[in-house]
């Protein structure tokens, strides 16, 4: 026979209960009192929770949002959260000062929210009716645990990498005020090719899986995009593989780095080791992702990328770890 697991009893202060009829009248209630008094604590439990959680990333930031002091001290609560009072210039914050979710209301549901964030398949109206918030603070939410998140990559590739660029249409999805001639639902561009109706994503992986990608404007790609967003993340003596795209080849003879072509019009797919087959494969991943969206304004890509690096192959794979990355503390280890 399995043995039965010992559940101990929370330690009660001696004076618990203050009203000794209070579980009595807890009994007393119907159905639906019940419910509110378990909603009720539930809510309860999950603030203490989170405020837990966001003093713990504070005191793991180890520095003071306005100066960046390293010696802080305990100054109090202010809003349900441990407060600080900095050394050095004596201004008082607490975890979540300084980050975009500070002043965000309802942080009882915050995690439930991230939860909702860790599915790929989570659109704004089913996380607003899993968390309880109308679509527009779901809307809006999101884009407030994303502005850190997608700061959370790879400090370097290296190795062997792979990169490759993908378009989408450019959208002023949401906006008042179009800067062209609004399209039919579900647009195509006006101009075939490759045009400035297209932005321009290049995504890098290296073998190792690190993924670094970037908007390179509109159009097609410059060796000038590749040196500003691409060479700081790539180590000295990295192999890049790439499609014979000319954008690749001026980028790494100007920068000195080892290039491999794969040349995709005259040859098999995959030359040995020489392929880039795996920055397609995240291309596809991401786009197939996009649909459940409807489409994305352009405004919002960048975080719709780092969204998709948070939860390809389940990288961020708690709620506690979306937070943490919505408020700064990041997984990359390179
Ligand atoms: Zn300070």
């Amino acid at each position: 026979m399995a043995a039965c697991k010992q559940v101990s009893a929370p330690d009660f202060p001696p004076d618990f209960p203050p009203d000794p009829h209070l579980f009595g009248r807890l009994l007393e209630l119907n159905h639906h009192a019940r419910l509110a008094v378990c909603v009720f604590m539930s809510e309860l439990v999950n603030g203490a929770r989170i405020a837990a959680l966001i003093d713990q990333i504070a005191r793991e930031r180890k520095r003071c949002p306005n100066c960046e002091g390293q010696i802080f001290y305990r100054h109090g609560f202010a809003n349900g959260l441990q407060r600080y009072r900095c050394r050095s210039c004596g201004v008082t914050f607490n975890g979540l000062t300084g980050t975009p979710l500070a002043r965000l209301r309802l942080k009882d549901r915050w995690l439930a929210f991230c939860d909702c964030l860790r599915d790929p398949a989570c659109t704004v109206h089913s996380a607003a009716a899993k968390v309880g918030v109308h679509p527009n603070t779901s809307f809006r939410w999101r884009h407030r645990f994303l502005c850190w998140t997608k700061l959370d990559r790879p400090r370097t590739l290296g190795g062997v990498a792979e990169a490759d660029e993908t378009f989408l249409l450019e959208s002023q999805k949401g906006s008042r005020q179009l800067t062209r001639k609004p399209r039919r639902h579900g647009g195509v561009a006006r101009k075939r090719g490759i045009s400035d109706e297209l932005v321009n994503i290049v995504v890098a992986r290296d073998r190792g899986g690190q993924t670094f990608d970037f908007l390179a404007g509109r159009g097609a790609l410059t060796a000038e995009a590749l040196h500003t967003h691409l060479l700081p993340k790539l180590e000295r003596d990295i192999i890049l593989m790439s499609d014979a795209n000319a954008a690749y080849s001026a980028f790494a003879r100007q920068a000195q780095l080892r290039h491999e072509t794969v040349n995709l019009s005259q040859g098999p797919r995959v030359r040995d080791a020489v392929h880039i087959q795996n920055v397609n494969a995240y291309h596809s991943r991401f786009k197939n992702w996009l649909h459940h969206f409807n489409g994305v304004a352009t405004k919002y890509l960048e975080n719709y990328l780092g969204w998709r690096w948070a939860i390809d192959l389940r990288r961020i794979d708690t709620a506690e770890g979306f937070l943490r990355a919505a408020l700064g503390v990041f997984n990359s280890k390179r």
